[in-house]
């Protein structure tokens, strides 16, 4: 028994079928894709995504600045190596910081190190 060439579409890979450069013509996808072409075409919703990206990419930025300010802490509160942030430390270097106050501009601090990195 032959399959009808509609069945062959939808048993056969549907993947071959966009790559050999023929449209596809399946309704439900190309609803889909109409659909999403007036969504992002929609400029209240190109307004929404504009925000929500904007939203993201402070919170990502404010994550990180939050992260860095206890450099030697990981998010667990576990004591990590300052410069990788990952492995935890074998034995504190000594560095120099800037600072402000003090009279030569700068003050020695001990740094966890993991040996490493
Ligand atoms: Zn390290």
């Amino acid at each position: 028994m032959r399959c009808n060439p509609a069945m062959e579409i939808s048993c056969g890979d549907s993947g071959s079928q966009e790559e050999s450069g023929g449209a596809s013509h399946d309704p439900r996808r190309e609803y889909n894709r109409d659909y999403m072409r007036r969504r992002r075409a929609d400029p209240a919703f190109q307004a929404a995504e504009h925000e929500r990206r904007q939203r993201q990419y402070y919170a990502r930025k404010a994550r990180r600045a939050e992260f860095q300010a206890g450099q030697s802490t990981n998010l667990r509160g576990e004591e990590v190596c300052a410069y990788c942030g990952r492995r935890p430390p074998v034995e504190h270097v000594m560095r120099l910081q800037i600072c402000e106050q003090a009279p030569d501009g700068y003050v020695e601090v001990r740094i966890p190190y993991c040996g490493l990195c």
